[in-house]
């Protein structure tokens, strides 16, 4: 296709193709066993495509409502306030999205300004910081300390301003598959308590907890919660994660403004299946087994490596594990993880890439939420290396 000549000022200048699309293509590529990016590599419940097709069939195939099917948000209100004691209501406080990315992207778009700051704790899920650029946001970053990936809530306080607009959390925490804890959130709400500044939590990963811990929502904290956009995703729940449904809670005020971007930027997610989905949620087993599901893969992930060289923190939650290979060699991340696709035959995530100033700790994510058979695979790979 022949291209018109003249400059284009890009809006994301410094942003190449996401490192999910690069891993996975590279993986397919050299025929590698892809723990990269995350996605299952099995099949969601039969009875959820079945509801689908029931759906589709039943006609179920025009636009929705523009904040999604209503029977969802109700589904989805009951859920909340069950297990975390919080009331959002279905018509006013709840939309659902095409996936979690597009609800992150849709709050930021529709509060962030020119020259508002928002404070993003690195390693950070790669979507926001573009997200805050496109809108004339400036990303101000705060390093999660290592090994353990906790927040120093007193680099927080360092940086705030009278331009911090917003500030992002993310538990379970893509990549590093930590959680924060209650004493977490009540720093935070003594932070944000006597100013403007609101609050982006991702909680995509909240039904996948191990170790009996529980998942602490923002939803818990009122006093945050009234200044809070939650973003959950039904891809990480079911293991659909090409369906793209998601939804994002929100009180009133900022639900508002949320659907006035939403509505232009994608007007309503697919009908046939939020109706399946629905329908799928009466049975809360959809949900509440998730985690023993994925701590079964992540200890027997974690056993199988158990001889190789690398060094693991068991993950907290997310289907991420984290694993530093400062003992095999000091190449960088990048170029270890791309080197081990070729040769290897494994592709993961150099945890790099996730940092605004590429803080390379030696460490690369494997997604475990994969077949049994694909993880012995994967598992004899690593013992070899
Ligand atoms: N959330 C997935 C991951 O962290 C990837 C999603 C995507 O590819 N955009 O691997």
């Amino acid at each position: 296709m022949p291209h018109f000549s003249g400059p284009i000022r890009s809006k994301l200048p410094k942003v190449e193709t996401t490192i999910f699309t690069v891993m996975s293509q590279l993986a397919a590529k050299e025929n590698a066993v892809n723990l990269s990016q995350g996605f299952p590599d099995f099949s969601c419940s039969p009875d959820l495509t079945e509801l689908v097709n029931k759906y589709m069939k039943a006609g179920f195939n025009q636009y929705s409502h523009m904040a999604g099917f209503i029977g969802l948000r109700q589904i989805i209100s009951d859920k909340v306030s069950k297990l975390y004691g919080a009331y959002y209501n279905p018509e006013t406080e709840i939309t659902v999205t095409a996936g979690g990315t597009q609800a992150i992207y849709t709050a930021i778009a529709s509060t962030i300004g020119e020259g508002d700051e928002v404070i993003l704790f690195t390693p950070a899920y790669d979507c926001f910081e573009p997200a805050i650029e496109l809108n004339g946001g400036k990303p101000v970053f705060v390093q999660l300390s290592v090994p353990d990936y906790s927040v120093d809530w007193e680099s927080v306080k360092k940086v705030i301003n009278q331009k911090t607009k917003m500030i992002i959390i993310n538990t379970p925490h893509n990549p590093s598959g930590t959680v924060l804890n209650h004493d977490d959130f009540e720093q935070l709400e003594k932070i944000v308590g006597n100013t403007d500044i609101l609050v982006l939590c991702d909680e995509v990963y909240e039904h996948i907890v191990f170790d009996g811990l529980m998942h602490e929502s923002i939803t818990k904290f009122p006093n945050l919660a009234e200044r809070s956009f939650v973003i959950s995703s039904f891809g990480k729940t079911f293991h659909t994660t090409g369906w793209k449904v998601g939804y994002c809670l929100a009180p009133e005020n900022l639900m508002k403004e949320f659907r006035k971007a939403h509505q232009f930027i994608v007007f309503a997610v697919n009908t046939p299946i939020q109706h399946a989905i629905a329908e799928f949620l009466q049975d809360e087993h959809s949900y509440m087994d998730l985690s023993s599901f994925y701590q079964q893969k992540r200890d027997l992930f974690l056993s199988m490596i158990s001889p190789s060289r690398f060094k693991a923190i068991p993950s907290k939650g997310t289907y991420f594990q984290l694993l530093n290979f400062e003992n095999i060699t000091d190449k960088s991340d990048v170029d270890f993880s791309v080197e081990l696709t070729k040769t290897k035959k494994i592709a993961s995530i150099p945890v790099s890439v996730f940092y605004h100033k590429k803080v390379d700790a030696h460490v690369l994510r494997f997604c475990f939420a994969k077949s049994d058979e694909t993880l012995r695979l994967a598992a004899d790979i690593i013992n070899s290396i």
